[in-house]
């Protein structure tokens, strides 16, 4: 099937999953037989439930073994070891930028905006228990694994990321003694990436479940205050989308930005509806290495690093949701607080996970540090599920833009790939640079 055509399916699931969420959320609320009816089959273990945490698992499944192949691959076909490190730092660097920029928009735009101002204090906040955020001390310390198939199992991308270096850069330096090992790890690239566009034909299916469960229970209407914090998260997405984004691409990558997000396209709506960017992975990474054209080296780094490192959505709603809270509970911000803001909402995207609702835990970190009430994320509990989505998306492409941004700078894009709208060949190996 034609990539153009598969993202139209999942787009029309998309669209069909929210009319559908909708429709069930107005019926739930006509009685409670409706309800009752709606939740036991439909939602909470029914029909849409199951089948949304099967594409989810179908999804994620493939994300540990895919980056693992996919990166030592990448490694180990890098021809200079030098010249790959300093592109990472380069990601690195970039990825740091942009989120200390969404964050700092952020806050920007909650003093302007002051969503939270004439609320009278915390009074409506609901109990939140915070669940402890992990230092960034552990963080660090933890970055090599004691046990490789202990990190696989648990899917901690960061040690995985370490040991597929570590094996790449070997199997390089093995070189012949180890070519049969290398084509076996090439094909298994080749299979894992057969497995993504397997998956990805259940996509439209998939995507209306989770989308249409998470409305139905949600629905979207919001009152009050959270309809103005919720304007400003999600403006704040958008002009960071439009101005650091589209600058990027157009300004450093020397790209067309409505050709990165048409073929960006199927990689936001799952990410929209899965609000994790770690499950996303397989899907970011076979677009932007086989239909954007980033050689492989350099995306089966980016990608996943991204994934967990990289999450400017995330540190936006951090920094309107700091500014929210401390007006409501009317606690004066200084420039020492604004700063320390932006500091630990970069640090803290840092090694935590893409998955959802993480955004909130780390939240609560930054509270703490800057001396504002924790319990204040009970006030915006309720509008965050919908927000996680939104946010997911301008995660996951974010570490598209970086990892594109670099490659093309490097020289390590295929530009003819990238050009090509036709619908191509989506399978590895073929047209690589
Ligand atoms: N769900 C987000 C992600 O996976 C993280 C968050 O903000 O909660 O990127």
């Amino acid at each position: 099937m034609s990539p153009r055509s598969q993202t139209t399916r999942i787009l029309a699931g998309l669209g069909a999953g929210a009319a559908a969420g909708l429709l069930l959320n107005a019926a739930r609320r006509t009685g409670p037989g409706a309800a009752g009816w709606i939740d036991t089959w439909l939602v909470a273990g029914g029909v849409l439930d199951i089948v949304g945490r099967l594409f989810f698992s179908a999804i994620q499944m493939l994300v540990v073994p895919l980056v693992l192949v996919s990166l030592v691959c990448g490694v180990a076909g890098v021809g200079d070891l030098r010249r790959f490190g300093r592109i990472g730092g380069k990601v690195l660097g970039l990825y740091i930028a942009t989120t200390a920029a969404a964050i700092s928009l952020a806050i920007g735009l909650a003093l302007v905006i002051r969503p939270g101002a004439g609320a009278n204090g915390g009074a409506g906040a609901a109990a939140w228990q915070a669940p402890p955020a992990p230092p960034l001390a552990d963080t660090l310390a933890d970055l090599v694994p004691k046990n490789p198939v202990a990190a696989m199992a648990a899917g901690n991308m960061l040690q995985v990321i370490v040991f597929a270096l570590l094996a790449g850069a070997a199997l390089a330096v093995a070189g012949s003694r180890a070519a049969g090992l290398r084509t076996l790890l090439e094909q298994a690239n080749t299979v894992m990436l057969e497995m993504v566009n397997l998956v990805m034909l259940t996509a439209p299916v998939g995507v209306f479940a989770l989308i249409a469960r998470v409305l139905a229970v949600q629905g979207v209407d919001v009152a009050g205050r959270l309809v103005l914090y919720m304007v400003t998260v999600l403006g704040a997405l958008v002009i960071h989308v439009l101005v650091v984004y589209v600058g990027l691409l157009r300004g450093v990558g020397r790209l067309s930005p409505a050709r990165f997000f048409r073929k960006l396209e199927p990689v936001m709506a799952v990410a929209f509806s899965t609000s994790s960017s770690n499950a996303t992975l397989p899907v970011t990474l076979e677009t932007v290495e086989h239909r954007m054209g980033v050689r492989g080296s350099i995306a089966s780094f980016s990608l996943p690093l991204g994934a967990t490192i990289n999450m400017d959505g995330t540190a936006i709603m951090q920094g309107v949701a700091a500014v929210f809270i401390a007006q409501v509970y009317g606690v004066p911000l200084g420039l020492k607080d604004v700063v320390l803001v932006v500091l630990m909402a970069t640090l803290a995207s840092i090694g935590t996970a893409g998955v959802p609702g993480v955004g909130l835990v780390t939240l609560a970190m930054v509270l703490r540090q800057v001396g504002l009430p924790v319990e204040g994320i009970g006030l915006i509990l309720g509008v965050d599920r919908l927000l996680d989505m939104t946010r997911t998306v301008v995660n996951v492409t974010g570490d598209a833009v970086v990892t594109a941004v670099v490659a093309r700078a490097e020289g390590e894009m295929d530009l003819g790939r990238f050009n090509d709208d036709r619908p191509g060949p989506a399978s590895p190996g073929k047209g690589q640079p």
